[in-house]
């Protein structure tokens, strides 16, 4: 499969922040979000082809038995089953960050879901090109419910503007049943200054509906820099 980059790091996201895993991120991703964070993997995707045994071998060098498999979309690679097995044997704990758009059967210990609202499509970056395939494809309510149904979830959605939080109420209406705690609203930004402007009106919608606010550590620990 092909592989955008391999690192040690802490995690920064969800509800396993500040646990030092090895993080494996695929190359290639079937929406365009705006704002993507690793176009590297998207709008520019790069990377090197790797089996799921030289992947094992490369992380098994780190001191940690977490792994978090990040994109890009992971679900995408086909050998990714081959590779979530080979390491449930071997006894790492796995979370898998995904989009939500593609099922597949999967050994998991954390599904973190993070479906893409209509503020991530693209109508202005590249003319235009990938929105409509970005808005027909970015909200698949039956494939996040059956990561949801399958494995422990969390449910982590980039907040851009205040209305967002009147579209995840929507979205988690179609999930039917959910856990609020396990409902995690980050703001949008890849600079500290960036997380901050939003911060106080997500900080409010989270103490009025019960969601969890998530922190983006890795941005103030390392500057949010590639492989950290
Ligand atoms: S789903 Fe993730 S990797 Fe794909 S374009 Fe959106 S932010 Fe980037």
């Amino acid at each position: 499969m092909r592989i955008s980059e391999i690192f040690y790091s802490i995690q920064g996201e969800g509800l396993l922040t500040g646990v030092p895993s090895a993080f494996v991120r695929t190359s290639g991703c079937n929406l365009r979000c705006t704002f993507c964070d690793t176009p590297y993997t998207s709008w520019n995707p790069s990377g090197t082809e790797m089996s799921p045994t030289a992947i094992v071998d490369t992380i098994s060098k780190y001191p940690s038995r977490h792994v978090v498999v990040t994109g890009g979309e992971p679900m995408l690679a086909p050998e990714m089953p081959d590779l979530l097995r080979i390491l449930d044997a071997l006894g790492w704990h796995i979370t898998v960050e995904t989009a939500g758009t593609i099922f597949k059967d999967i050994p998991c210990d954390l599904a973190s879901l993070s479906p893409k609202l209509a503020s991530s499509t693209p109508y202005e970056r590249e003319g235009g090109k990938f929105a409509l395939m970005h808005e027909e494809g970015r909200w698949r309510p039956d494939i996040v419910r059956a990561f949801m149904d399958a494995h422990e979830y969390q449910l982590k959605c980039v907040i851009d503007r205040p209305e967002d939080c009147t579209e995840v109420q929507s979205m988690l209406r179609q999930l039917d049943e959910f856990d609020s705690h396990r409902v995690l609203l980050m703001p949008q930004g890849q600079t500290p200054e960036e997380l901050a402007k939003r911060s106080g009106f997500l900080s409010d919608i989270c103490k009025e509906h019960g969601y969890r606010f998530c922190q983006r550590l890795h941005i103030d620990l390392y500057g949010g820099k590639r492989g950290t």
